[in-house]
């Protein structure tokens, strides 16, 4: 059975005390009624020690949102995965399409990010998800089927089970416009297809496929109840316990 997963993205988000209390709350919520689905937070690199030592990692996993495609060495201001490991983190968030576009990550790029995070004993949230102008010309498969292919489909069906993908239409970040539900249905359902087409019906099966984009307490109920969806990432609204929340609390309905 895959897992179904709400995961928050800060983004660059909140100072230090900020977050700490943040995380606090959430802690203390999700103590008081427990979800019944995996919850992860995503935070900046600045808030991961000390947010690991805060949160019951039962409840609320930790997640980095980008790490270094070095190992170690002479790379100024870069993070590697080995680094986030020893911070008490389990996921990484790589490939979300703001570090493709405003960052220049390629495919070749996040590959190498992708082999060091699992080599470092991390968990990836791999973000594909095609432009408004992609989605307008038709070509939404083609883009997140190359996404899977240019950095992920290398791996071994044994390293491909540490792998949750995050489809995220990029219309939809930040923007206040979901996809509907119908069709986040049918491009996860493809997205299953072209895995399992690479890895086999089973490993398909147990993939956990969340959908971002503008994702809400309003919405995420609907987008949930459909088959392919396994939950979500969520940016805006991971930054107030109260919205967060009402998300995780969608898998109960
Ligand atoms: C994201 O950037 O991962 C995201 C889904 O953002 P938002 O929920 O704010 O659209």
């Amino acid at each position: 059975m895959r897992k179904k997963i709400v995961a928050g993205n800060w983004k660059m988000n909140k100072t230090l005390q900020e977050g700490i209390a943040l995380a606090e709350e959430l802690n203390q919520v999700l103590a008081a009624d427990k979800p019944n689905c995996d919850v992860v937070i995503g935070t900046p690199f600045i808030h991961l020690a000390k947010i690991s030592d805060i949160i019951d990692h039962k409840v609320i996993g930790l997640s980095a949102e980008n790490c270094a495609d070095k190992e170690s060495g002479a790379y100024t201001g870069e993070v590697s995965a080995a680094m986030v490991k020893s911070t008490g983190a389990e996921y990484v968030i790589l490939g979300h399409s703001e570090r493709r576009e405003y960052y220049h990550e390629t495919y070749e790029i996040l590959k190498e990010k992708v082999l060091l995070a699992l080599a470092n004993g991390l968990k990836v949230i791999f973000c594909i998800g095609e432009s408004l102008d992609e989605r307008e010309k038709g070509i939404q498969n083609q883009i997140v089927k190359a996404e899977l292919e240019g950095s992920v489909f290398n791996l071994s069906a044994d390293e491909f089970k540490n792998i949750t993908i995050a489809y995220e239409p990029i219309w939809a970040i930040g923007t206040g416009k979901t996809a509907t539900a119908d069709q986040a249905e049918e491009i996860h359902a493809y997205i299953r297809s072209v895995i399992a087409d690479k890895y086999g019906k089973q490993i398909a099966e147990d993939t956990s496929i969340l959908y971002g984009g503008s994702c809400k307490p309003s919405n995420a109920g609907e987008l949930f109840a459909k088959p392919d969806i396994d939950g979500g990432l969520i940016g805006g609204a991971s930054l107030k316990v109260a919205d967060f929340k009402g998300i995780i609390d969608a898998w109960k309905k």
